[in-house]
């Protein structure tokens, strides 16, 4: 089909085509001489007389004189036998979330600090689809579920699909292969990116059910981040805290200071509203990752860690820039770092994405001089913009071209060498519940 429908490349395709063949099946130099000289001669056919002037039969016999060198040195290859090697699995996984982190607002931190940040250092890029199963435009909830558990859903909705059926996570799933789990956040932990991860509900604002399960659940060994409130001050009257602690298993702290991080399971309350903005909780976030490695490093069966740079999106939400870049430095450095855990423990994939755009942030200078950049943002909520995800490690040679969000969850369980896991319910791959029409003729505001 390329070779039908892109001239300008023909050649390239066919030499690529040829490599994977002789790569795959070690063919005769003869025959792929001949599929060479056959697909060279189709394209000449359709070629129009005018396209056949001597720039174009130059380039052709340069092409073809680079595959003849390329297929001579290829069937030298073929007749030695090649031992595929088995590629290392991944152990541990640590999985970054920006909220409303797209490119614009990476470039924006980059820009702002004249640093490159962690971002370019990633061997394996690729490009994330966001919509929801309700909306072009996703919320964290849905996008959060979609990042967690491979399902799309209506926007709102955490950890169901579009017909509240429960969905599996990641954490779920690695948990049940005996791996210790992590969360780490700067907003509540019971707020919608983490909860995708760990709770059943079909509002994200049910924050004290969310809580509840929080407090329940058999499969998280950690959690670091605020919302306390959502433990100790309930309109039931329970005070959760009291209950994790004596009924639950879990040791609770209020700060990250003295906390004993060979404790099979905690939870670091550490402000009853989301933790303050990057500028007055200085190094937090790293220090909670820090942390949370010191404990997961001990794990026999390995570990799954969900880091989410939470305010990020907030910045976005109000359109101060400050803040934004102050937030996306914060979790450039958090990134650093488990990065230099996985570079020394070649067992650890990270993986860093995020869940949408928020602010609808452009970069341009408003006099079209090309000489001031200014941080526009085109909207206090999220966009539909799609995001990066960035990968290193075992299994990060997954993440590159266009993906849907619901592809994350299969890809590192690939890295992990878990990829028959599933949860048997019905893939969906949104847009049913589709709401929104994009307007063509709309002007910006
Ligand atoms: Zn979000």
């Amino acid at each position: 089909m390329l070779l039908e429908s892109n001239k300008t490349t023909n050649y390239d395709v066919v030499i690529l085509s040829l490599c994977v063949t002789a790569r795959n099946e070690a063919v005769h130099f003869g025959s792929l001489f001949s599929r060479l000289f056959h697909c060279v001669r189709k394209d000449a056919k359709r070629l129009s007389v005018e396209q056949l002037n001597p720039y174009n039969m130059k380039n052709l016999s340069l092409y073809s004189l680079f595959a003849l060198i390329l297929l001579g040195t290829l069937s030298s290859f073929g007749s030695k036998k090649v031992i595929a090697q088995e590629p290392p699995k991944a152990l541990n996984v640590i999985y970054f979330i920006g909220d409303g982190t797209a490119l614009p607002q990476v470039y924006a931190g980059m820009l702002a600090t004249r640093q490159e940040l962690v971002f370019p250092k990633f061997p394996y890029i690729g490009v994330v689809d966001t919509h929801s199963a309700s909306n072009d435009i996703t919320d964290s909830a849905a996008g959060g579920t979609a990042l967690a558990s491979d399902h799309k859903t209506r926007n709102a909705m955490l950890g169901m699909n579009p017909d509240t059926i429960p969905v599996k996570t990641l954490l779920e799933v690695f948990a049940e292969q005996g791996k210790e789990t992590g969360i780490v956040v700067t907003s509540y932990i019971t707020h919608a990116t983490p909860a995708a991860f760990y709770a059943k509900v079909p509002h994200r604002r049910q924050y004290e059910d969310i809580a509840l399960q929080f407090a329940e659940a058999q499969n998280i060994n950690l959690a670091i981040g605020g919302g306390m409130k959502h433990f100790n001050q309930r309109k039931d009257s329970i005070n959760l805290v009291e209950r994790m602690e004596n009924e639950l298993g879990w040791k609770v702290y209020d700060t990250l200071a003295n906390i004993d991080v060979t404790c099979k399971k905690y939870a670091v309350l550490a402000n009853d509203d989301h933790m303050p903005p990057a500028a007055k909780r200085g190094d937090f976030l790293p220090r909670a990752v820090e942390t949370a490695l010191q404990t997961l490093d001990n794990a026999e069966n390995g570990f799954f860690l969900m880091v989410e740079g939470s305010q990020i999106d907030f910045a976005c939400h109000g359109n101060d820039s400050a803040w934004m870049v102050n937030e996306v430095v914060d979790f450039s450095n958090a990134i650093q770092l488990a990065l230099d855990y996985a570079e020394e423990h070649g067992n650890t994939l990270v993986v860093v994405t995020a869940d949408h755009e928020t602010g609808g942030l452009t970069l341009p200078d408003p006099k079209g001089k090309y000489t001031n950049v200014v941080f526009n943002y085109s909207t206090g909520s999220h966009t539909c913009l799609p995001v990066m995800v960035y990968a290193y490690g075992p299994g990060a040679e997954q993440f590159t071209g266009w993906m849907q969000n619901t592809d994350i969850k299969g890809k590192i369980l690939n890295a992990c060498g878990l990829e028959n896991i599933g949860d048997g319910l019905p893939e969906n791959d949104g847009r049913r519940f589709n709401a929104v029409k994009v307007n063509l003729d709309s002007k910006p505001e």
